[in-house]
């Protein structure tokens, strides 16, 4: 052997270094029973970098082996290998579970083990997302990044609520999912990122799992990144992987109430990175825009838009004209009272204006519990964020909010299940009967849920 010492060692030549070692060692044990009894059986595993391997035959030889005789060990290897090798010794058991875990990491990212409940909304598409003036922006940005993966990173799209960002969020990841259905896509609310950081990075303490899963993503979609703000930890890791990401040119699309600038709660360091690639707002639509969303609406819902006076879509647009989602809930109002007049031929501005006259008197009357002001009262109480609450996370504490929230629209509002559920994002209303139930059995035996109710109760009526 030269100068240069060899560090780690061809598997072929395992066999002839360890003859060679294991007659060293015979020489140094001249007690042939020990010999037989701890030395005999020893093989050897690996010789890889600085370390050589041994697999002992029982837990015993491993310690007294490591312990009394790792020296021995040493010396006779240096003797064959003219390299000062560190010796580990283990057992057959160790070993197979080691491989076992390795096995397991490599799967770990094909079985989806974070963020196992996400998943895209495929009724919201760049095809039913109605372009104007006010969205035209995000619109076109959005379609971009879904064609470009990380061709504009991040893209963050802001507005206030209502006005098309999940609808946009959700639009790029079918996209991408029907056009390049290789690539993987996470969409994820930042309140699924904080649960999830706190469910699953306990205990591993560096998030290393985490972090590997993401690399495993492609286009990283997270709803209303205001949610992590006040999270230290999770914005600590959320910064990480949000590098890992932008550096291998992964796609990261954000969506806020808010632009960047304007986050509090966030380090610094992470807002800087949410505005250096591109912002854009969503505006509160123009009139024009309104009656198109409301006119592409009504065609979705199946009814016939030849049967609204001009007159009567511009009423109904400017009583909701600040979201997208007030406007919906203004055309189902008209359409629900369209069954309940026995289904006119037309719909007129008389029409339209008796439609929304109850609604006129309702948002004047203080005091009046309405299904938002539940949910809204419910989130308040449980501290989280409303739109939680008929989210689809399901750790403890959102799943009793959310029960309790069903319960009080049902006893207070006498709703009908199927409403409740429709409000609830629920497919159907059997999951708005099981909260429900659940909610009147806990009211039995449960003081803590008894008294939330009762105070729940109390804060509507003077709210
Ligand atoms: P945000 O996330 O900004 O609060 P959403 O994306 O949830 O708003 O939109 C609220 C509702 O309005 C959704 O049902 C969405 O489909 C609809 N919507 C918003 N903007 C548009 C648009 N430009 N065209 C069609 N529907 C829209
Ligand atoms: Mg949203």
């Amino acid at each position: 052997m030269g100068e240069e010492k060899p560090m780690s060692i061809a598997t072929n030549r395992y066999s002839e270094i360890w003859g060679k070692v294991n007659a060293k060692i015979k020489e140094k044990i001249t007690d042939p029973v020990l010999y037989d009894s701890m030395f005999c059986e020893l093989k050897l595993h690996s010789i890889e970098k600085d370390e050589v391997t041994l697999i002992a035959n029982s837990e015993v030889s491993k310690i007294v082996l490591a312990g009394d005789y790792s020296n021995l060990l040493k010396e006779s290897f240096f003797e064959v290998c003219e390299t000062d090798y560190k010796i580990k010794i283990c057992t057959e058991k160790e070993l197979k579970a080691r491989i076992d875990d390795s096995s397991i990491g490599d799967k770990k990212h094909d079985s989806k083990k974070f963020f196992a409940y996400s998943s895209l909304q495929p009724k919201y598409t760049f095809e039913n997302f109605v372009r104007g003036t006010s969205n035209l922006q995000a619109y076109q940005a959005s379609v971009h990044v879904a064609n470009n993966m990380g061709s504009i990173n991040p893209l963050f799209i802001y507005s206030k609520s209502g006005l098309g960002k999940t609808h946009l969020l959700n639009a790029i990841g079918n996209s991408v999912k029907d056009k390049y259905p290789r690539k993987n896509i996470l969409f994820i609310t930042a309140d699924d990122f904080v649960a999830e950081y706190v469910n699953y990075v306990k205990g591993d303490q560096d998030g290393e799992n985490l972090k590997d899963f993401f690399r495993t993503v492609d286009y990283l979609l997270i709803d209303d990144i205001q949610f992590m703000a006040n999270k230290p930890q999770t914005c600590t890791m959320f910064f990480h992987i949000f590098n890992l990401m932008y550096s291998s040119g992964k796609q990261i699309v954000l969506t806020s109430d808010r632009q960047p600038d304007e986050l509090e709660g966030l380090e610094d360091r992470l807002v800087s990175r949410f505005s250096s690639g591109l912002s854009i707002s969503i505006d509160p639509p123009d009139n024009n825009t309104l009656i198109e969303i409301l006119k592409f609406k009504i065609k979705a819902n199946g009814a016939n838009i030849d049967m609204f006076d001009e007159d009567a879509l511009a009423y109904i647009a400017s009583k909701n004209s600040k979201n997208i989602r007030e406007l919906e809930g203004g055309l189902n109002r008209i359409l629900f009272f369209n069954v309940t007049m026995k289904n006119l031929d037309h719909i007129s501005l008389d029409i339209a204006i008796k439609a929304f006259e109850g609604e006129t008197k309702k948002q004047k009357n203080k005091g009046v519990v309405t299904l938002d002001k539940i949910i809204n009262t419910v989130a308040n109480y449980y501290n989280l964020p409303p739109k939680e609450i008929t989210s689809k996370v399901r750790t403890g504490q959102i799943s009793l909010a959310r029960h309790i929230a069903m319960y009080l629209c049902r006893s207070l509002l006498d709703l009908p299940f199927t409403q409740i559920s429709i409000a609830f994002q629920k497919k159907d209303h059997t999951t708005v009967m099981s909260g429900c139930q659940k909610v009147e059995k806990l009211l039995k035996t449960d003081d803590k849920v008894k008294k939330a109710i009762t105070e729940l109760k109390s804060l509507l009526k003077t709210a």
